[in-house]
């Protein structure tokens, strides 16, 4: 008898990876979860668990032979374990789009060369490379790998300060950039499968507070000239990647002239498309799987408007006390510690004409 159930891998224990499980399950797909954290949430809702480190091959082995597709929910795991991978299995998003991602450097190259206006930003490796940089304006000074949630950035006002914040840093690589006075943060989530189709989400705006995601208002408040700016650059970037899965832009939208800059990519489901298991026809989370599975992406359709609201550190505790007349659906994550700044869950918040006071 033939085994009829494949295998997702995926690479990364968060509560991504836990979301990716739940949609993959409903597709009549079974995952296998790696990761070296004993406390992944996603460990729960998975059929296969291997805890271990990104650079162990026996357990990497162990992994390729238990999976049918790989994929991943975090952006960060080595080049060096997924082109190890690569070699046994297909891994989808495509290596090329997770080595980019991971370089902030790199990132804002590839944009630039596609003419997708990032701010104005310069790779510093060395205190000298800071000689050249305008401090008349505002700036930030990012680390350019596994930064995440504001965490290695520092808002940057003279050369002294710079100087201090790459002391500080440990002198790893980073990026100078502008800082941008925005009108609105928005982002988009984008999916490409095998036949080449390409959908994105309706734009959403996010808020963020401490440099880490709050509320996601879906869908954004922008003209109908922007919205289809978004969808082309957001196409154009996965064209080019040969991407398939989903794929998270966020966006700066400049104050005065509406110009929006490319912020950062992320190679995988995000934060700001939590709205879409309520929202939409289809969440970011089955778009995804199907992508990576060889199946055909479906066009997404707003079905109500949304507000994501994260539910941060000791928030978790508190979500029951709010007085929204909208429907209300709770999502936690099941981590095991609360910790300050920790995401350990979330609410959508259906906008229900027919329920409002
Ligand atoms: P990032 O890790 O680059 O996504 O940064 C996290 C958040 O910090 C962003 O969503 C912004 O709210 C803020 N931020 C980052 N870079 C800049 C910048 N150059 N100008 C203004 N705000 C920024």
């Amino acid at each position: 008898m033939t085994n009829n159930v494949k295998t997702i891998g995926i690479f990364g224990g968060g509560q991504l990876g836990q979301m990716l499980s739940q949609a993959a399950a409903s597709l009549g797909f079974k995952t296998c979860i790696y990761s070296p954290d004993e406390n992944s949430p996603a460990f729960m809702n998975s059929d296969y668990q291997i805890l271990a480190e990104y650079d162990d091959i026996s357990k990497l082995d162990e992994f390729v032979n238990k999976i049918d597709f790989a994929t991943i929910e975090f952006e960060n795991i080595p080049i060096d374990t997924i082109q190890f991978i690569s070699n046994k299995i297909k891994v989808y998003p495509p290596i090329n789009a997770i080595e980019i991602s991971q370089d902030r450097i790199k990132e804002k190259n590839f944009c630039k060369k596609l003419g997708i206006k990032t701010n104005q930003f310069q790779n510093i490796e060395s205190i000298k490379d800071l000689d050249s940089w305008d401090f008349s304006k505002k700036s930030v000074l990012k680390t350019r790998m596994l930064g995440y949630d504001g965490k290695g950035q520092t808002l940057i006002n003279s050369y002294q300060e710079a100087v201090d914040a790459f002391n500080a840093m440990g002198q790893f690589p980073c990026i100078i950039e502008e800082f941008v006075y925005f009108s609105k943060e928005i982002s988009t989530i984008t999916a490409r499968d095998k036949f080449g189709s390409i959908f994105t989400f309706p734009p959403s705006e996010n808020v963020h507070k401490n440099h880490i995601l709050d509320v996601t208002e879906a869908p954004a408040n922008i003209s109908n000239e922007l919205e289809i700016k978004l969808y082309q650059t957001s196409a154009n970037i996965l064209e080019k990647l040969n991407y398939i899965g989903i794929l998270s832009i966020e966006f700066f939208m400049e104050k005065d002239s509406e110009e929006i800059l490319v912020n950062e990519i992320a190679p995988r489901v995000h934060n700001s498309g939590h709205w879409t298991l309520d929202g939409s026809n289809i969440s970011q989370f089955e778009q995804h799987i199907r992508a990576v599975t060889g199946m055909r992406i479906v066009e997404p359709e707003l079905l109500f408007k949304t507000r994501m609201l994260n539910l941060i550190g000791e928030d978790v505790h508190k979500w029951d006390t709010t007085d929204s007349n909208d429907i209300q659906k709770i999502y936690i994550y099941g981590k095991n510690e609360v910790k300050k700044g920790r995401k350990m869950g979330h609410v959508n918040f259906i906008y229900n004409e027919q329920t409002k006071k």
